[in-house]
């Protein structure tokens, strides 16, 4: 049989691990990619130290991806958070292990994993064209805008790993929802995901208080309550806090066009116990004093409370305890895509048979964000990316030898 041609449009995590497949079983690989250097996002996700995958059990791991957990489960079965561990070790990154249960590079960065696997990629025969920007579908084949001008190539099969549409300055600009549903291929709009949201604080309040971190507080939405920290920015808040309500928030924002994080400024203490500390506390003395004497609350906590609180409620020590324990931020919608971690939607999974091809482009395969799922931080996502990578790759084998 001939060396089979596979071209892999986009060098993100899930198109750089169907790269290594593919070339491992022999093919003919070439990854192209539109920005001058391959994987920025995976880079830049090195910056905050790369959460690579979770160590949480695996049924808990496999159920974190809402409703596209069951699409996922035979990719994610083929490449589990042990595997990633065990590959990224292969590639000289040890991983361990974080108190949350999330799994890092002892090194907290991505570009030694990345340098080694672009060396494995090379050995492997792999190529890597940087500089080309798919432009559609033309003439039978696939349009590259390159340096050199307008190209169009034809390939034995073809792998789309284009990303989601969030941080588009990094590449993954979403362009080609146009060329694909040119096509037919139904594509659940984008949506930002694991983003912050904005609040319409006061003048007063933003100058005095972006940039803080509220810090050992929990947050309740009907996600459930989690403990961790959020900042407060000029726009509103972000954080990991924030990102872990950030879909459930974003659909009622969507359904209902309100919605609102519940903050616990004091978790280690009972709203009796609150009020009891308070009533204890000089009337006289000024709120931020009776505060950080009977609740130790300070800062930017107080202003919170004086920003979002009625002031008649601050000045009765039950109701007053009563809002430390459940203080809602009211919302006004999601921040931009542009800056969120990540995006909901992309292709719908009625699209795609089980080897990641799309049904109505035979030989055209897809992978990573690009698909319609979504998780929230913790290593979910690049799991998720390696794993549909690995998925498609075995798709586009099984395929190329029916
Ligand atoms: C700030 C930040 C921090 C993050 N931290 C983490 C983390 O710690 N853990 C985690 O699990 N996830 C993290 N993520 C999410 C994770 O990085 C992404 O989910 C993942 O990179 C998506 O992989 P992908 O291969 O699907 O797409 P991408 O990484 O987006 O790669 C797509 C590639 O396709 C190329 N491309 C797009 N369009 C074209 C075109 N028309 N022609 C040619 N090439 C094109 C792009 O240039 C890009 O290189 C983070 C994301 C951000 C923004």
């Amino acid at each position: 049989m001939a060396e089979k041609q596979i071209a892999i449009i986009g060098g993100g995590p899930a198109g750089l691990m169907a790269a290594e497949a593919l070339s491992l079983s022999g093919h003919r690989v070439t990854v192209y990619d539109s920005m001058p250097t391959v994987a920025r996002k995976f880079l830049l996700a090195g910056k905050s130290g790369l959460n690579i995958t979770h160590s949480e059990a695996y049924g808990l791991f496999a159920d974190r991806f809402g409703a596209a957990s069951p699409r996922l489960r035979a990719a994610l079965d083929g490449f589990k958070p042990d595997d990633i561990r065990t590959w990224a070790a292969g590639l000289g990154t040890e991983t361990f292990i974080g108190s949350s249960g999330r799994v890092f590079p002892k090194t907290m960065k991505a570009s030694p994993l990345l340098r080694a696997w672009l060396a494995r990629l090379e050995a492997q025969g792999a190529r890597i064209m940087t500089r080309h920007r798919w432009s559609g579908f033309a003439d039978g084949g696939l349009a590259f805008e390159t340096p050199q001008g307008r190209s169009i190539v034809h390939y034995d099969a073809v792998l789309l790993a284009l990303g989601g549409a969030s941080y588009p300055r990094l590449g993954s600009d979403a362009a080609w929802t146009g060329w694909l549903r040119g096509k037919a291929i139904d594509i659940a709009d984008f949506q930002p995901a694991n983003c912050g949201f904005d609040v319409a604080w006061s003048g007063p309040f933003k100058e005095r208080f972006a940039g803080m971190p509220l810090k050992a507080v929990t947050a309740t939405s009907e996600a459930g309550t989690f403990p961790g920290e959020f900042v407060v920015s000029q726009a509103g808040i972000e954080g990991s806090l924030v990102y872990a309500h950030a879909a459930t928030l974003r659909d009622r924002l969507t359904s209902e066009g309100k919605a609102a994080l519940i903050i616990d400024l004091a978790p280690g203490r009972t709203a009796a116990r609150l009020s009891r500390d308070l009533a204890r506390q000089d009337p006289k003395a000024s709120l931020s004093n009776r505060l950080r004497k009977g609740a130790g609350i300070e800062g930017v906590k107080v202003g919170l409370l004086r920003e979002l609180a009625d002031p008649a409620t601050l000045s009765h020590p039950e109701s007053l305890a009563r809002l430390i324990k459940a203080l809602p931020i009211p919302l006004l919608r999601p921040r931009p895509i542009a800056e969120s971690i990540s995006s909901a939607g992309g292709i719908r999974w009625g699209e795609l048979d089980d080897g990641y091809m799309l049904k109505k482009l035979p030989g055209i395969f897809v992978a990573g964000e690009m698909i319609d799922w979504e998780a929230p931080t913790g290593g979910y996502l690049l799991s998720a990316c390696f794993a549909t990578g690995r998925a498609a790759a075995k798709g586009i084998d099984a395929w190329l030898k029916r």
